[in-house]
């Protein structure tokens, strides 16, 4: 049938019927579309929250009206049809969906039921499981051996997906122990941990690819991949939840002691699981775990509550799409639909410009969002965003509000491009790139009144000179009325010109003035960190200290010496170098000192027992007793300089196995060489 005919007879179908039932066909095409999106292409077009509006709306209209229910209908069935691409599974026991709960209300309703159904007055065994937000799998087993993993795809037919599990190191290849059934079939849930899910946006990010909009379908995507290589590289893990078919074997008599064998047999079951006895306590259960869910290393969306008696399982059976001994009680939701009203300009201390969305309020993650951070100009491209879309907003847990996606096929017929600015929107100045970088600065350094600014609060914020009555509005007034441009103008303020300014009376003029004071006596550590040194955060400020002991050391370390700090790499020594090289900044820090801005300098060594002092060394290859960074911690203790490569300088090589042009070159210069025994020895006589 020809598209002009099926539209047709939509068109004709939803002409003759009611104004319900066209509703009703309305959000069930709307519906499948989502499903389509979501299950078969894993890029899902709208946020979770959105699509259970909406079929919470489908489902209230067809309670009402049970003679417009058909099979077909979104509320009668499980996810989408799998794809083509892989060989098809059938699921011998069917893999069903789980009805939703949104309130305490829907949790009272749900215990009532199966109580009712049970014929019970006691309490129900219940037990409660984080719900983790990936993708239902299923693995058989037969005789102990992985045999078959596969989606779980409309419920009964399912893709096969066995060569991509056996590449994720939860899932074990063979069962462990003894007492398993001769068939099992284990199920559970793929997930990508959240760190592993940063960190692949991140690298796609930096490639220019496309992202994901959350863990749930960056695991989706990552496991229904044709190639099993490309799968072997994401970061998926398998944490099971249940079983399917149980064949010979006596199969235990609750859902728990299930959970125990399988973990005895080599699975991962989740640790945050509990049993419940009754309505209440499952309540303190999601309350506790909605406390918890942020600080949990994986996405969850709610919390699963299952019967826990078998028998009563079996007892209560299932409906269409799910089975009625469980139940979903979802967390508030993570992701929101709204609009992006504008984008603007911000001008960091740095000179990064910043695209920042303006959106309508949205109320996301517990709080109401209205603004959203996009990164960067490439991040706007790669979103295909544009001034007036609607989008899908994602905030979890303390991570700032981000646009994870456009929802296109809303987007309005007036919508604006986001232009990319071609020189800094506050100063007029030329804009730069940095090689490599998708990040535009501004290139007026401190002649840039924003940058100015920002440098200025960072320098009195808390953790740096800690000048507290200097908040941001007074900075800008202060920046603004040209009383202060760089950070030494502070200590030359005046009682006079701080009452000249609004909202400034006698007693916080005094304030200020003696917080300024009190600030003049710092710490490097603290002083350090307040110059506002590219990527030199208080952890890299306290190593610097640490190291050196004195501001004048660090202005004249080199590269190389830099480098040996921990933690600092080439990228951050290149920029406290640049730092140091502009006169401008010597200046500041000159005329802070004169102005009578003072630190102690770390104690002399003379106390430590410093043995190595004097000797570089270099280490290379691998070493059994310890790792490279703890031989590197415990030489320079002793009081050795540890560099990265080898020089004229070295005075000894540490060569592990697997030395190679380090242990070249060292021979080459008659450089000492030692092995790991004799540097144990070393420690051993010296510490
Ligand atoms: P579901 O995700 O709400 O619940 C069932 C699934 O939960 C199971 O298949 C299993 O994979 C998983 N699960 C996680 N932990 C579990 C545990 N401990 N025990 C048992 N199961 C556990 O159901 P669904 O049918 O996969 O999807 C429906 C939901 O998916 C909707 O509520 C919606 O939020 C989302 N969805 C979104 C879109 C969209 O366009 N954004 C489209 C379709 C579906």
């Amino acid at each position: 049938m020809s598209l002009q005919n099926e539209d047709f007879i939509r068109y004709t179908t939803l002409a003759m019927a009611s104004a319900t039932e066209q509703e009703i066909l309305r959000l069930r095409e709307q519906l499948d579309r989502y499903n389509y999106a979501y299950y078969v292409l894993d890029d899902p077009l709208v946020p979770d929250a959105e699509y259970d509006r909406l079929f919470a709306s489908l489902q209230q209209y067809e309670s009402k009206h049970p003679g417009l229910v058909t099979i077909d209908s979104p509320t009668q069935r499980v996810g989408d049809k799998p794809l083509d691409s892989f060989s098809q599974v059938v699921h011998r026991v069917p893999m069903l969906s789980l009805n939703n709960a949104f309130d305490e209300e829907d949790m009272g309703a749900f215990d009532k039921r199966i109580r009712e159904r049970l014929g019970i007055e006691d309490v129900v065994e219940y037990a409660c499981e984080p719900k983790l937000d990936g993708i239902a799998v299923s693995l058989i087993y037969r005789d102990a051996r992985l045999v078959q993993g596969s989606t779980r795809g409309d419920g009964s037919t399912g893709e096969d997906i066995t060569l991509n599990v056996r590449t994720i190191p939860s899932v074990p290849l063979r069962l462990r122990g003894d007492g398993f059934p001769g068939t099992l079939e284990v199920r559970g849930e793929v997930y990508m941990p959240r760190a592993g899910f940063e960190r692949l946006n991140r690298k796609a990010r930096a490639r220019g690819d496309k992202t994901f909009a959350n863990p749930r379908n960056a695991a989706a995507g990552s496991l229904r991949q044709l190639s099993p290589r490309v799968t072997a590289q994401r970061p998926l893990e398998f944490c099971c939840y249940g079983i399917g078919i149980y064949e010979q074997g006596e199969l235990p008599s609750s859902h728990s002691a299930i959970m125990a064998n399988l973990r005895e047999w080599g699975f991962r079951t989740n640790r945050e699981a509990a049993l419940a006895q009754g309505i209440e306590q499952c309540l303190v259960y999601h309350q506790q775990l909605a406390v918890k869910r942020d600080n949990l290393p994986y996405a969850i969306d709610g919390v699963v509550y299952k019967v826990n008696k078998i028998e009563q399982q079996e007892g209560l059976g299932f409906i269409s799409r799910a089975p009625r001994w469980a139940i979903a009680y979802k967390f508030p939701a993570q992701e929101e639909i709204t609009r992006l009203l504008d984008v603007e300009y911000q001008v960091g201390r740095t000179g990064a410009v910043t695209p920042v969305a303006r959106l309508e309020p949205v109320f996301v993650g517990g709080v109401t969002v209205s603004n959203a951070s996009l990164h960067n100009f490439d991040e706007v491209g790669r979103l295909g965003l544009e001034i007036g879309d609607h989008v899908v907003v994602r905030r979890a847990g303390d991570v700032i509000p981000q646009v994870a996606q456009v929802v296109l096929e809303r987007r309005p017929a007036d919508t604006r491009p986001v232009l990319t600015p071609e020189v800094c929107p506050v100063c007029g100045s030329p804009l730069e790139r940095d090689e490599g970088e998708a990040i535009l600065r501004c290139s007026g350094r401190l002649s840039c009144s924003a940058q100015q600014k920002e440098s200025i609060k960072h320098f009195v914020s808390r953790k740096a000179m800690d000048i507290e009555g200097l908040g941001d509005k007074l900075v800008e007034q202060l920046v603004d009325e040209g009383l202060v441009e760089r950070v030494s103008d502070i200590y030359k303020l005046q009682r006079a010109q701080l009452l000249d300014l609004e909202r400034t009376g006698e007693k916080s003029a005094d304030n200020i003035l003696a917080a300024i004071e009190a600030s003049m006596e710092t710490t490097l550590p603290r002083f350090l960190y307040a110059l506002g040194i590219r990527e030199v955060g208080e952890a890299t400020a306290l190593a610097l200290y640490q190291y050196y002991g004195s501001l004048d050391k660090i202005i004249v370390a080199d590269k190389e010496s830099l480098q040996e700090v921990p933690d600092i790499g080439a990228v951050v020594a290149g920029h406290i170098i640049l730092f140091f090289q502009a006169s401008h900044n010597l200046e500041v820090i000159r005329q802070l000192q004169d102005l009578g801005v003072h630190w102690p300098d770390r104690p002399a060594q003379a106390a430590r027992n410093t043995p190595l002092e004097g000797r570089t060394f270099v280490l290379t290859g691998t070493f059994e007793a310890f790792g490279r960074d703890e031989a590197r911690r415990r030489l320079q203790t002793l009081g050795a300089r540890v560099a990265g490569s080898v020089s004229a300088k070295t005075t000894d090589l540490v060569a592990g196995p697997g030395a190679g042009s380090k242990l070249a070159k060292a021979q080459q210069l008659g450089i000492g060489i030692l092995d790991e025994s004799e540097l144990i020895a070393l420690f051993a006589s010296l510490e």
